[in-house]
């Protein structure tokens, strides 16, 4: 306290630490496995860290790079766009390089949105969104997405109804983190009608566009009439595990990237130089690279699914991400902070209680949450620890 007021601002102190952080250094402190945070326990492909080496090494990138990212990164992002969904975007004027999707969302968000503005999240929501949208002095709408045949659903007509005449924008996040939801096509051409007919921005996080187990990766800006009103948000974290780098960016319209640098200039103004042309070979690895990714991390899904299952766990099956929502009931149990704070404790393994992704804290109330982007061996033996919650 000074001067008789709190020192963290009224904007940011509900947030607290993140449970990421949080459960991270529970993991740590117990020797627990850690089924919490979204990070893989090996590295992305080693000729994409030797790339890095080299461009350490010649001098790429060790100076300030330009305030959009290195050209070469920027053409290989609008490549990627045109190879992966026959979307084509001026490497120039439509490419914005950030440090990870979480500069990306908060600059898009402190670019985009004014105090009073209504921000329409799919709740569960990751937590950066609502602490960027309490930055930008915005306020958040959550549209709950929820259990339906074994997986969560959005309720389009709950969404219909959470737009109001103060509603600036929707922030979609498919695939979907925490619930693993992959939105289909029919749910994003209503979107995308509601955001023509209301005159939307719209905002997509896919830094999961290629973990999609059923179904497909459909960015809505290949949607008619949303190119020019929506910013796609991706990362190389996920795609190539290499999730301490952080490099992301965003595609839109001239307009859009111009906004967003606007902010963007002034949090990180530039990061990652030699790194940013790593992140460009890696973006051109051939289509099997993509399949062979995709194969691994569906595999080991259905590896921990079933033995989540087997330990007693109510599963939802997730279409797509790297993680997978339990419900904790079966054990007679309700609280799920509660319980991912006592799991070290009980059977050495660490997860993240999907209920403070919530403003709702009832609707997660019992959710856990469980990565599984991790060695077989290790979700094999965080399996096996969890079979003794049961007993
Ligand atoms: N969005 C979602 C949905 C995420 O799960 C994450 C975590 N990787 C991010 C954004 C942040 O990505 P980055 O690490 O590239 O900042
Ligand atoms: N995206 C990761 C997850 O959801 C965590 C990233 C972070 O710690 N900010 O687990």
């Amino acid at each position: 306290m000074t001067q008789g007021r709190p020192l963290l601002n009224r904007r940011l102190a509900a947030f607290g630490t993140t449970i990421f952080a949080e459960m991270s250094a529970l993991a740590v402190r117990t020797g627990s496995i850690n089924l919490g945070q979204g990070f893989p326990d090996t590295d992305g492909p080693e000729e994409i860290r030797e790339a890095a080496v080299r461009a350490l090494r010649a001098g790429h990138g060790n100076q300030y790079p330009p305030g959009p990212g290195v050209p070469e990164l920027r053409t290989a992002i609008a490549e990627h766009q045109r190879r992966h969904y026959a979307l084509t975007y001026d490497p120039d004027s439509e490419v914005l390089v950030t440090a990870g999707a979480t500069e990306a969302i908060a600059a898009t968000l402190l670019a985009l949105v004014e105090p009073g503005d209504e921000v329409i999240a799919l709740e569960p929501y990751y937590d950066s969104y609502a602490a960027c949208v309490a930055m930008a002095g915005g306020t958040r709408v959550p549209v709950t997405l929820r259990p339906d045949g074994g997986a969560f659903r959005l309720d389009l007509d709950e969404l219909r109804a959470a737009v109001t005449p103060r509603t600036r924008l929707i922030l979609l996040n498919t695939p979907h983190n925490p619930t693993g939801t992959v939105l289909t096509r029919e749910e994003l051409t209503e979107i995308a009608t509601l955001a023509r007919e209301r005159d939307l921005l719209v905002v997509t996080d896919e830094v999961y566009e290629h973990l999609v187990f059923e179904g497909e990766h459909i960015p809505l800006a290949s949607f008619p009439g949303m190119r020019e009103r929506t910013v796609t948000i991706s990362s190389a974290g996920k795609t190539f595990s290499f999730t301490g780098w952080k490099i992301g960016w965003i595609t839109a319209s001239p307009d859009l990237v111009n906004a967003v640098k606007a902010a963007k200039q002034f949090l990180t103004y530039v990061s990652g130089g030699p790194l940013q042309y790593a992140v460009a070979e890696a973006l051109r690895l051939p289509d099997s690279y993509f399949e062979d990714f995709r194969t691994t991390l569906h595999r080991k899904r259905d590896l921990l699914a079933d033995g989540l299952r087997t330990a007693g766990f109510e599963v939802y099956q997730p279409q797509g991400t790297y993680f997978i929502t339990t419900d904790i009931t079966p054990f007679g149990e309700r609280d799920a902070y509660t319980f991912c704070r006592n799991l070290p404790e009980r059977c050495g393994v660490v997860a993240v209680p999907n209920s403070v992704f919530y403003d709702d804290r009832e609707a997660g109330r019992s959710q856990v949450r469980f990565t599984f982007c991790k060695r077989d061996e290790v979700l094999h033996e965080a399996a096996s620890r969890l079979r003794r919650l049961a007993g």
